[in-house]
């Protein structure tokens, strides 16, 4: 194999350049950039890069370390993939040919849909947006903030700190419902209310009146009223999957890939957040919308590609973090069979286990970093034998590890 183009610069694409080129790949690395600014980070949008504007502190890497490892960044947006020949068109004309093509697109924001449309919302996904946010913020009074998720809470908690009037409106009737169990739900609304953050919980936003300046009424599906000079929406997002199925790869919630992270061509593959995958952790195929994900994925498929071909198995991770507090879950949140709680929600240091058939299947970790990296090796050493162990609040967490069988006590990645 002598060129592989990858498209998108984010976490996934530029860590799968880096990892060929660490696996000892000597062929020609292009990665397509499609942004203006030199592949960043994207956590810190909505949190440290909201106050600092340090965009030096944001970068994936240097800017000077592509070409150190003869890595092509080419700028543009890449609108046509011709499978037959094996190029990939850019926006600028350019033809990119490929031996493997890898796919690394990411995500698109949904946006609010209300009558009148969301003009004058924001969002909060690329650079930009972090930068016409962090402008408005000096002249911004009050915020209101469509969607309870993990970006919304971040911004809210952020703004809140400021002391800015901060209303947050979410169709669910609890925050983070998607994501988190009760007991951590209810936990981070009570921590946002005690710093002045006012929930509309279980209501939509029927309608956006906007008015003179940038000042916007928000009427819910309640009825209630919130008024704002600035509105952020943070209600989720879709996978980028027009490209791969314009090529006429298969897509559904995210572009379909097998447990190698190959698409239906063989001479593609699909990474990070818009990629949907089977998992080991998961009953049925899975898309992650994660720092984790997007750098094990492309540690997987770099891995192929230079002759170690191995099925996908990462034990997903993740972190949020919300005022001083930090949020890390591992494993897959969904339904439990039992739960244990772990540590003391009034002291702000817990864990909820929640297990499924048996197995621990997640880890919500607050303000515990040690307990999140132990659920880790935890949940990817597959022990059916821990739900009693870890109900035993005199069990310390690293004890657990004790209990797993010999040579089971790593996690597969
Ligand atoms: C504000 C914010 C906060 C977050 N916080 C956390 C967090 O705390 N923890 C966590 O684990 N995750 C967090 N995430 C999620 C995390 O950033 C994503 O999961 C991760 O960026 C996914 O990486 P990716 O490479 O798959 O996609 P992205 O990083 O989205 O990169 C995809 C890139 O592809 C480009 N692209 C799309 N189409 C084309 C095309 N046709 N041609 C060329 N380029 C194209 C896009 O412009 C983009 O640059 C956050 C996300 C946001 C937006």
């Amino acid at each position: 194999m002598e060129t592989i183009v990858i498209l998108g610069a984010g976490h996934a694409g530029c860590q799968a350049a880096f990892a060929l080129r660490e696996n000892g790949f000597r062929g020609r690395v292009t990665l397509v950039n499609g942004e203006e600014a030199a592949p960043y980070q994207r956590p810190p949008l909505s949190k440290g890069y909201m106050k600092s504007g340090r965009r030096d502190e944001i970068l994936l890497r240097a800017e000077t370390a592509f070409a150190d490892h003869d890595i092509h960044l080419v700028s543009g947006v890449a609108e046509e993939i011709d499978r037959d020949r094996q190029q990939v068109r850019l926006g600028t004309g350019d033809a990119l040919p490929y031996d493997h093509l890898i796919l690394a697109v990411g995500t698109v924001n949904r946006r609010v849909s209300v009558p009148a449309g969301d003009t004058g919302v924001h969002y909060l996904k690329s650079l930009r947006d972090a930068d016409i946010l962090r402008g408005r913020l000096p002249q911004t009074r009050r915020v209101a903030v469509i969607g309870a998720g993990f970006i919304g809470l971040e911004f809210a908690a952020l703004t809140a700190a400021q002391g800015k009037t901060v209303e947050v409106v979410d169709i669910g009737t609890r925050v983070m419902a998607r994501a988190t169990s009760e007991e951590v739900s209810d936990f981070f609304r009570h921590r946002h209310q005690d710093a002045g953050v006012r929930f509309h919980l279980g209501q939509g936003v029927a309608e956006i009146f906007r008015h003179l300046g940038n000042r916007a009424t928000l009427l819910t599906t309640a009825g209630g009223e919130i008024e704002a000079d600035l509105v952020v929406a943070g209600i989720g997002v879709m996978p980028n999957t027009e490209l791969a199925a314009r090529a006429g790869l298969a897509v559904d919630n995210g572009i379909v890939v097998d447990t190698y992270l190959s698409t239906t061509d063989p001479a593609i593959s699909a990474i990070g957040d818009c990629a949907q995958f089977p998992s080991p952790h998961a009953a049925a195929p899975i898309r992650l919308e994660s720092v984790q994900n997007a750098n094990d994925h492309a540690k997987c498929v770099a891995r192929r590609l230079t002759g170690d071909r191995r099925p996908y198995a990462a034990v997903p991770w993740f972190w949020s973090d919300q005022g001083s507090d930090k949020l890390q879950i591992a494993g897959l949140p969904g339904e439990a069979d039992r739960q244990v709680l772990r540590g003391d929600p009034e002291r702000n240091r817990f864990s909820v286990f929640r297990f499924r058939n048996g197995q621990l299947a997640s880890v919500e970790s607050v303000n515990q970093p040690a307990e999140h990296m132990v659920a880790r090796r935890l949940i990817g050493s597959r022990s059916e034998t821990l739900a009693d162990q870890a109900s035993d609040a005199a069990v310390a967490a690293k004890e657990l590890l004790l209990h797993l069988q010999p040579g089971n006590a790593h996690a597969s990645v």
